[in-house]
Parts: structure tokens; sequence; C-alpha cells
């Protein structure tokens, strides 16, 4: 048997829902996690400090009494966000970032930007005091195939953005392509960017080998093995740019299932024993803690945890449960496709 000791880490984006849903999932990040962003895409979206402070409290409420765990909350970005309100928000300390979405990009995002002109003023104010941008990077144009949309969003968007306010704190969020990795890379300190464990675990043949699998539905979408590589060898290197941003995202399975499948993933509940057994498998299990627990934290300023957990390698396969049950509909446990041997101690 093998063990590893690490710092306890932290997710750098998580979606809780509301309601019976979050009740269900926050304690499943909860248990293993020191810390999150907790994305404000809701409907309606978390828009003010005072939404953002109430969402708080009900996510709170669902941590069990035994774990140790701090929600950080962001705003949603629209057109008509008032400037000052944000930046009184971020200076109270009870919204840690703002987040972008362009305006259908995903999951309910149908209120955020259409026009990114229309918010550099916003983007020059949080550049001033220090405020992260969290980036949902893709276009939405129809027009545009549905696998080249980050690599657009870069040569446009973030481009645009990145000429005009070098200095902003930008996380390009769940990447998904070698060109991102190659554009974080090539970017001054200030541009860095969350992976999650699926676009790490899987390539695009994943949605269709042997019929179509809604449950590997999430965006951006899944890409070409050659992506997936580039994601694998940055992830695995220790460079600091890249950490953990589960984008655990649940649906109900009837939802995932249907004739108009939804988008996102939920990993929450296995997402340690993923990282860590892609990371074996790729003999760099020695990197897992600088991906999971140091480099996100160094990126916000914020102190790394106190606390550690410890990972252990079983000689069988770990069995996760494979679902959620709320009431009678269930939420799925993503499925990585690979045997896990890891597990956490408790
Ligand atoms: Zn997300």
């Amino acid at each position: 048997m093998e063990e590893i000791k690490i710092t306890k880490p932290d997710d750098w984006h998580v979606h809780f829902r509301d309601e019976i849903i979050l009740k269900a999932v926050v304690p499943e990040t909860s248990r293993h996690f020191a810390r999150a962003i907790v994305m404000p895409n809701l409907i309606p979206p978390i828009v003010t400090e005072t939404q953002a402070i109430e969402y708080k409290k009900r996510i709170k409420k669902a941590i069990p009494k035994t774990d140790k765990f701090k929600p950080f909350m962001t705003i949603y970005l629209t057109e008509t966000v008032n400037r000052k309100q944000l930046k009184e928000a971020y200076n109270n300390g009870t919204v840690f970032a703002a987040k972008l979405y362009p305006a259908g990009a995903t999951t309910n995002s149908d209120s955020g930007v259409k026009d990114i002109k229309k918010i550099m003023p916003t983007l020059e104010t949080m550049a001033e005091i220090g405020m992260p941008l969290l980036i949902h990077g893709e276009v939405t144009d129809k027009a545009i195939d549905i696998f080249d949309r980050e690599k657009k969003f870069l040569d446009t968007t973030l481009e645009f953005i990145r000429q005009r306010l070098p200095q902003l704190k930008i996380t390009l969020e769940h990447i998904t392509t070698k060109e991102s990795v190659s554009y974080i890379n090539e970017s001054n300190k200030n541009l860095v960017a969350s992976i999650t464990p699926h676009h790490l675990a899987l390539n695009r043949n994943a949605l269709f080998v042997g019929g179509i699998k809604p449950h590997n539905y999430c965006l951006p979408i899944l890409k070409r093995e050659i992506h997936r590589k580039a994601l694998i060898n940055v992830a695995t290197s220790g460079n600091p740019k890249f950490f953990l941003g589960s984008d655990t995202a649940p649906h109900f399975s009837h939802d995932k299932e249907s004739e108009c499948g939804c988008a996102g993933i939920f990993n929450a509940t296995n997402c340690l024993s993923v990282l860590a057994q892609i990371f074996d498998n790729y003999k760099s299990i020695d990197k897992l803690e600088n991906f999971v627990s140091i480099n996100g934290s160094t990126h916000y300023g914020l102190k790394k945890n106190k606390q550690s957990i410890t990972l252990i390698k079983e000689y069988k396969p770990v069995l996760f449960k494979k679902e959620l049950l709320i009431n009678s509909n269930s939420i799925k446990v993503f499925d990585p496709g690979i045997k896990l041997f890891w597990k956490i101690k408790s």
C-alpha cells in the first residue's frame, strides 16, 4: 500500500446550485476541500452583494458540522453591473471575484455579457482594486464550430481584454485546448488557468463511443486527444499557472438524459481519487499537491491550508457511489473510464 500526505486541497470552481440539490452536493465538496470558489449562475443569477451574502448563508447551512469549509462567493457580471457596488462588495470581503459568462455560453448564462466593450470600465475598476476575473472562455457565435469556440475566444475577446488590461488578474476557467495552454504560458503572471478532472480524464470520443453518452457532455465540450495530452502535461508538470477548478456541476439524470440534455459533470464525490489516479498513471503523483493545494491559493494571494489529507493507494480498485439520490431523483457521479486505486484516508 502506498500513502501520500498533502496540504488540504481547494476547489477553485464549483456549482452548488440551490435548495435540495445544494443540500445534497455541498457535503461532497466540504468533506475533502478546505475552500472553494462558488459560481453565481443560479436562476436568477447572483448579481448583488446582498444576494451573495444570502446564498453564502444557504451554503453554510448545508455544510456538515464536522467539516471545516469556506465558500468564496462570486458576482455574475452583466452589462449593467454597478461598478461602485461591485467595488464595495470586494472591499467588504463578501465577494471574492467576478465571473464573466459570454451570454448563452453554458447552463444559466442567458444574462451574460454580449458586448465585452460594455464591461470594460468595470474590468478597469477590478484591475485597480485587484479583484480577480473568472472567465468562461468560449465565444457563443453559432457560426463558430463548437470545438473551436475556446480558441476563437482567445484570439478575439481574451486578447482584447489582455491588451488593454494586462494588470487584471484573470483565471481562464476549465481550459480544454493546447492553444489555451500555450496562451497562458506565454502571458504574464496575471493570467492563469484552471483545469477539471473530466478534461484530464476524457477526450471527445467519450461522448460517442458505442452510443451517445449524455453524462460526459459538458461545456466547454471535450476535445481531441492531442488537447487532453497538453492538459495532462501541464497539470502534472507542477507549473504554478495551472490548478484545479473541478467545475463540478450537478444536474438530475433525467435532465441530462433528455431530448436536450444539460451540460455539466458532477465530480465532487471522486474528484481527488480521479486526479490522484491520473497523476499516478503519468508518474507525477509528487506534483498532485501543487495542482490541488498550492498553485491556486498562491495565485489568489491566500495562505495555503494548515490541515492536510492523506491519500492511500489500495491493491484493489476503490468503489464510489454511482449516484446521489435526492427524493426520487438522482445525480450521476462522474465516471472517468479508468480504474481508481486511490482514496482519501478518513
Ligand atoms: Zn462552471
